[in-house]
C-alpha cells in the first residue's frame, strides 16, 4: 500500500501540531504504524490522500451512523450555508431542535445546546452541583467523559492508550472531588456514597460503555444506580455522547428503561458538525442561565449549519426507525464472524456487542469493566489493527474502543471484512 503522500503530511504535521494531530488517538500510537490523512469519505468508505480506499468501522467516532455524505444531511447543509453561518442569535431551527430531542429523548424536558461532547459533559455537573449545592462527583473508572478537568481521572480510552493515568494540569483539588469505582460494582459505589454523606452532588456514567472498548451494565446495575441517587438526592447523569440516538432513537435510556435526571449528547446529534446538548428534568435545566445562576454560554451554540445537520440526522433516525433492528442484525452478523475467526485460527478472543456497537477484545476473560479490559493482548491488537488496514478495513486504532457500524455495512461489507480478518489472523 502506497502511503507516501499520509506519511509527507505527518512528518509535516508534526512540526506544528503536537503529535500531528488534532485528537490523540489518530495518531495510531497504540497500534503502531503512521496515521492516514484523510481526504473524502462516502458511506462506508474512507480515502486517503494517497487514493487508497479502506471499508471502515469508526465512523468520526460515531456520528456518521448513516454512513459519510449522506445526501439528505448534505443537501440541508447547503441550503442553510446560503442564510449566513452564525448569527449569535437566536434562529427557529433551535427550537425544532430542541422539541425534536425531548421528543426523541423522553428524560430530557429542557436542554441546551453546545458545541461538543466535552461541552456538555463540563456544564452537567456544574449544573448538578449548583442544583445539589454538593461538590464532588462520582465516576467509573474507565469511562470517559471528554477532556474537562474534573473527568481526566481513570478515563478509559485515549489516556489509557496513551497511558497517562491522570493528566498533567489537572489540579489535585479538582482531582480530589472526583471518586472513582470500577464499572458494574454496585458496592463499590456504595461504600463512596456511605463514606461521603451529603457530599456527592452527581454521578455521571456511559450507561452502556463504549470508552473502555464495548461494555454493557450487568443486569440491574443501571436500576440499582437510579434507585440509590433517587435515595441519596444525588443527580443521575447519563452521558449518552456515544450511545444517544445510536443505541435507539431515545438513546440507552430507552433501550434499558431507566431515567437519568440529565443526559449529555453529542456525536450523532451533529450528523458529523461539532455539537453537543445536555439537558433532562426542567427543575434542574431551570438552574441554568439566563433562567437561573448556573453561569453556561457559547458563541456558536445553536450555530445554522450545525443545527441543519443535526436535525436532518435526526428526523431521519426518528422516522426510519427499522435502521435500529438493521444495525443490530449487520453488527451482530459481523462481531459474531470475526468471533468465529478468532476461534478457528485458536486465538484467545470475546466480543462485546450491542446494537451497532461492538469490541473484539483479545482476551477470553468476559469483559466487565476497565480491570478485565486491561487483560486484553493489546500488542496482538495492534498487529491485527495493521494488517486489516494492509486488507482495506480499517478498525478503531486501540483495543480499548468500540467499533460502529453504520447503515451502509450491509452483507457484501460484512463478508470482505470477515474475509479480511481471516486472512489477518496468519500474521497474528
Ligand atoms: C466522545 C465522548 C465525549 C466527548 O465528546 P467530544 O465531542 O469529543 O468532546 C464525552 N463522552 C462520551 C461518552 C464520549 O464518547
Amino acid at each position: 500500500m502506497n502511503t507516501q503522500r499520509s506519511h509527507q503530511l505527518f512528518e509535516k504535521a508534526q512540526t506544528i501540531i503536537p503529535g500531528g494531530v488534532n485528537s490523540p488517538v489518530r495518531a495510531f500510537k497504540s497500534v503502531g504504524g503512521n496515521p492516514l490523512f484523510i481526504k473524502s469519505a462516502k458511506g462506508a468508505y474512507l480515502y486517503d490522500e494517497d487514493g487508497n480506499a479502506f471499508l471502515e468501522l469508526i465512523n468520526s467516532w460515531g456520528p456518521m451512523i448513516l454512513g459519510h455524505a449522506h445526501p439528505e444531511i448534505e443537501a440541508a447543509v447547503q441550503e442553510a450555508i446560503r442564510g449566513s453561518f452564525s448569527f449569535g442569535a437566536p434562529s427557529a431551527r433551535e427550537v425544532e431542535m430542541a422539541e425534536m430531542i425531548c421528543r426523541m429523548v423522553p428524560s430530557v424536558e429542557k436542554v441546551r445546546m453546545v458545541n461538543s461532547g466535552t461541552e456538555a459533559t463540563m456544564a452537567a455537573i456544574r449544573v448538578a452541583r449548583g442544583y445539589t449545592g454538593r461538590e464532588k462527583i462520582i465516576k467509573f473508572e474507565g469511562c470517559y467523559h471528554g477532556h474537562g478537568d474534573s473527568f481526566l481521572i481513570a478515563a478509559g480510552s485515549g489516556v489509557a492508550t496513551l497511558g497517562i493515568p491522570d493528566s498533567p494540569g489537572v489540579t489535585q483539588g479538582v482531582a480530589n472531588d472526583t471518586l472513582t469505582a470500577p464499572f458494574n460494582d454496585l458496592a463499590a459505589v456504595q461504600a463512596l456514597v456511605d463514606a461521603n454523606q451529603e457530599k456527592i452532588a452527581a454521578l455521571i456514567l456511559e450507561p452502556v460503555v463504549g470508552n473502555m472498548g464495548c461494555v454493557t451494565p450487568l443486569p440491574g446495575f443501571l436500576e440499582s444506580l437510579r434507585q440509590l441517587c433517587t435515595k441519596e438526592g444525588i443527580v443521575l447523569i447519563f452521558d449518552e455522547v456515544m450511545t444517544g440516538f445510536r443505541l435507539a432513537p431515545g438513546g440507552a435510556q430507552e433501550l434499558m428503561n431507566i431515567q437519568p435526571d440529565l443526559t449529555t449528547m453529542g456525536k450523532i446529534i451533529g450528523g458529523g458538525m461539532p455539537v453537543g446538548a445536555y439537558g433532562g428534568k426542567a427543575e434542574i435545566m431551570n438552574m441554568v442561565a439566563p433562567a437561573g445562576p448556573v453561569y453556561q454560554a457559547g458563541t456558536l451554540s445553536g450555530n445554522p449549519i450545525a443545527m441543519s445537520a443535526g436535525l436532518t440526522m435526526l428526523r431521519i433516525l426518528s422516522q426510519q426507525t427499522h435502521v435500529y433492528q438493521q444495525l443490530e442484525q449487520s453488527t451482530q452478523q459481523l462481531a459474531g464472524g470475526l468471533l468465529e475467526v478468532m476461534k478457528d485460527a485458536g486465538i484467545p478472543a470475546s466480543v462485546n456487542q450491542i446494537g451497532s456497537m461492538f469490541t473484539l477484545f483479545f482476551t477470553d476473560h468476559q469483559v466487565i469493566n476497565f480491570e478485565t479490559a486491561k487483560k486484553s493482548d493489546t500488542v496482538r491488537f495492534g498487529k491485527f489493527f495493521r494488517a486489516m488496514l494492509e486488507q482495506g478495513v480499517y478498525l478503531a486504532p486501540s483495543q480499548f474502543e468500540s467499533m460502529f457500524v453504520s447503515t451502509c455495512i450491509g452483507k457484501t461489507e460484512i463478508d470482505k471484512i470477515v474475509d479480511a480478518a481471516r486472512k489477518s489472523v496468519k500474521l497474528l
